[in-house]
């Protein structure tokens, strides 16, 4: 399995790890001491989960704030970047030139590179294909990562077998020669991102458990923010893109 994107420093080539919070927009090679970019070594998918756990633990803070301004809590959420990658190819609907359509749910238009012209995606491809064409990326990506979790993973420097935490995780350390190894260069990045996500907002809530027993309704306010929120970023970012 090639790990061409992975945690290879690109300055001197040795495996160095990423750094444990992704939010931090560059991290020290730990071998060169070179500065490396987070978001092109974790994914653009896994830094915007982080940022959104980190959105959540604010307004968690203060959950009656949050309550009272749910529109803006909602709206400053920042993107969850877990949509497709891929394209389709099509033809451009006024030059025919061909163009690229994106699969990417959260994205409306594109521009044909041969007539410059703005076109709906949904002039290529129906909001409903789409949308089906997304869960079932979805599925598949929570399939395969799954499987890792089952299975684990063999190393790709010495081959030794190691085991994947249900952590969140998006690189685990070989426990036999300590390289380190990018879960994305394995599973969809974005299915990683999903549970990486997941496992940030379940710690929120459980840290607010342990803080706050006996305030049994600032919980309550607090889980349904963090609900609402997340819910209204991941259908910003993946549901109703094909709206209006
Ligand atoms: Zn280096
Ligand atoms: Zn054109
Ligand atoms: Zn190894």
């Amino acid at each position: 399995m090639s790990s061409d994107r992975g945690v290879t420093c690109s300055a001197c080539g040795a495996t160095t790890p990423l750094p444990d919070d992704l939010l931090v927009p560059t991290f020290a090679c730990a071998f060169c001491h070179g500065t490396l970019s987070t978001a092109a070594h974790a994914g653009e998918a896994a830094v915007s989960a982080d940022a959104l756990v980190g959105h959540i633990e604010r307004l968690a803070a203060d959950p009656k704030a949050a309550m009272a301004n749910l529109d803006e809590s909602v709206r400053s959420a920042p993107r969850f970047e877990g949509g497709s990658r891929e394209h389709r190819e099509g033809t451009c609907v006024h030059c025919r030139a061909p163009v690229a359509v994106p699969l990417d749910l959260a994205v409306r238009e594109l521009t044909c590179g041969a007539c410059g012209r703005a076109q709906f995606v949904r002039e290529h491809i129906s909001d409903e294909e789409r949308f089906r064409l997304d869960m079932a990326r979805q599925v598949a990506g929570n399939e395969a990562y799954e499987r890792l979790l089952a299975e684990g993973l063999a190393c790709p420097k010495c081959g030794g077998h190691n085991p994947v935490p249900d952590d969140g995780s998006v690189q685990l350390i070989c426990k036999f020669c300590r390289a380190a190894i990018l879960l994305s260069d394995h599973v969809d990045e974005s299915a990683i991102a999903r549970h990486r996500l997941k496992h940030g907002v379940y710690a929120v809530r459980d840290e607010l458990m342990r803080q706050q027993q006996g305030r049994q309704r600032t919980i309550g306010i607090a889980v349904a923010v963090i609900v609402v929120v997340v819910l209204g970023a991941l259908i910003a970012a993946n549901l109703l893109a094909g709206g209006s």
